[in-house]
C-alpha cells in the first residue's frame, strides 16, 4: 500500500466554458499521509471546497487524478460505497435529519453496511459516547445546541470508520467556545483513532490546531507548511494578510485599515519582541 492516503496529480477543475470558464483548481499536486491532520485555508473562491469535494468523490476533475486509499476516485466501481465507507463528511451546517433522534442520525449511514440493527445501535452509542453526547441519544436535533448538533454530525461521519474525514468549515456556524470544543474533538479523534482529517477553514485558530496548513490562492496551493510555534504562525498569518500585502506593495494597494485581528497580532508580536 502507498504511504499516502491522498494523492492528487495535476488536478484541475474548470466550471463552465469559454469566456465564463472558472478555473477552480489549477494543476494541484498534493500528497497527504495516513494519520495527518491538515487545514486548507485561503480566501473565499480560491478552490478549497472544490478540492474537498474532489477528495470525497462528490465532484469529478476536469483533468488530472485523485487517489484516495489506493483507489483512483474517477474509476471507482462503487461511488456510494466509497462515500459511505472510505470518507466521512462534516459540513458547516450539520444536515442532520430533523425527525430522527441523535442516535438514529448516527445509525443512518450504517444501514445496509453494518451487521444487525443491534450492532448498528451499539456502534452509534459508542460513537455518541466518543463525542460526549451519550446522554442526549434520544434527543431530536432541534432539542440540541449548535455545538451538540455538530458533535452528532462528527459521530455520524465516523459511523463506518472512514479512513478520511473531510470537514468543510465545521466551526463556521458556531460560537467561539463551541468551535473550540469541536476542534479539540477532531484533534482527539486524529490522535486516538488515527483518523486522517482534512479541514477547510477561514479560522486561523482552527488551522493552528492542525499539523499542516495548505494555503490556496486562485486554484493553486501556494504554501504548504508544518504548524510550528505560535509566534511563527502569527507572523505567517500577518505576512499573508491584506496588511502584509500592502506593506510589500504599498504603491499598488492603498493602505488598508488594520483589522482587529491584525491589530491583535501586531500587539502580541511587539510585546514579544520587547521582552
Ligand atoms: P472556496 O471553497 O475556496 O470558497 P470554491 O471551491 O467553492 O471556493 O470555488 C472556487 C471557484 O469555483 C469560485 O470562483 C466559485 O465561484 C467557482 N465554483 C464553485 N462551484 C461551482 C459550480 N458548481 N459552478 C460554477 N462555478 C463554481
Amino acid at each position: 500500500m502507498s504511504d499516502h492516503l491522498i494523492q492528487t496529480i495535476d488536478l484541475s477543475k474548470i466550471y463552465g466554458s469559454g469566456e465564463t470558464a472558472v478555473h477552480a483548481l489549477d494543476a494541484v499536486t498534493l500528497t497527504v499521509g495516513y494519520g495527518e491532520f491538515v487545514a486548507i485555508m485561503g480566501p473565499s473562491g480560491c478552490g478549497k471546497s472544490t478540492l474537498l469535494n474532489m477528495l470525497g468523490a462528490l465532484d469529478q476533475p476536469t483533468t488530472g487524478e485523485v487517489w484516495v486509499a489506493g483507489e483512483n476516485v474517477a474509476k471507482l466501481k462503487n461511488v456510494d460505497d466509497f462515500r459511505a465507507q472510505t470518507v466521512g463528511f462534516i459540513f458547516q451546517l450539520h444536515n442532520l435529519l430533523p425527525t430522527l433522534t441523535a442516535l438514529e442520525n448516527v445509525e443512518v449511514p450504517m444501514q445496509g453496511r453494518v451487521g444487525s440493527g443491534r450492532e448498528r445501535r451499539d456502534r452509534a452509542h459508542h460513537l455518541l459516547t466518543l463525542v460526549g453526547l451519550a446522554p442526549r441519544a434520544k434527543h431530536l436535533p432541534n432539542q440540541l445546541s449548535g455545538g451538540q448538533r455538530q458533535r452528532i454530525a462528527i459521530a455520524r461521519a465516523l459511523a463506518n470508520n472512514p479512513k478520511l474525514v473531510l470537514a468543510d468549515e465545521p466551526t463556521g456556524a458556531l460560537d467561539s467556545q463551541s468551535g473550540e470544543e469541536i476542534l479539540q474533538l477532531l484533534g482527539e479523534l486524529n490522535r486516538s483513532e488515527g483518523t486522517t482529517i482534512a479541514v477547510v477553514t477561514h479560522d486561523r485558530r482552527v488551522a493552528q490546531a492542525t499539523q499542516r496548513i495548505l494555503r490556496m490562492q486562485d486554484g493553486r496551493i501556494v504554501e504548504d507548511h508544518r504548524v510550528s510555534d505560535p509566534l511563527e504562525e502569527d507572523l505567517r498569518a500577518l505576512a499573508f494578510s491584506k496588511l502584509g500585502e500592502t506593506i510589500l506593495d504599498p504603491h499598488d494597494a492603498p493602505m488598508q485599515e488594520v483589522t482587529p485581528e491584525e491589530e491583535a497580532i501586531l500587539r502580541k508580536l511587539i510585546t514579544r519582541l520587547r521582552q
